[in-house]
């Protein structure tokens, strides 16, 4: 196996690495009912870091993901209908159609993700063209 090889794996193990640890992260916050698709994209940049920084954030209340015990607080899923962590029974409530999620964290990912994109094109497109295809043999 040569050297171009070896890196080609290693970048292949890296990013299916990288994808676990996001997926992973799309897990944690939407049972956390925060920004699945932000934090999603937040596993993908920062990896380990940005799954430690979910966990220790606390759960919040999102319609339709999440939603607060009436007996402890615990946040909880939304179709749970008796709470695991103090057994008291939950209604699911309607999701009221004037509710506006935010998701900062979504959009500032998505943007940092394309200029990401649009970096790795350019750099490809320059490598493409400045090196030559066959190394050893003289530019003539
Ligand atoms: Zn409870």
């Amino acid at each position: 196996m040569d050297e171009i090889q070896k890196l080609f794996y290693c970048a292949l193990a890296f990013l299916a690495f990288q994808l676990v640890v996001a997926f992973a992260c799309w897990r944690l916050a939407r049972k956390k009912g925060r920004d699945t698709v932000g934090w999603f994209l937040a596993g993908l940049f920062f990896s380990v870091g940005a799954l430690l920084w979910l966990w220790l954030l606390p759960g919040v209340e999102a319609a339709g993901q999440t939603k607060a015990c009436s007996g402890c607080g615990k946040i909880v899923a939304w179709r749970a209908e008796i709470c695991p962590n103090c057994g008291s029974p939950l209604v699911t409530p309607e999701i009221v159609a004037t509710i506006t999620l935010r998701r900062p964290l979504r959009s500032c990912f998505l943007v940092a993700f394309l200029i990401f994109v649009l970096l790795l094109v350019v750099l490809g497109l320059i490598g493409y063209f400045a090196v030559p295809d066959q190394p050893g043999k003289p530019i003539p």
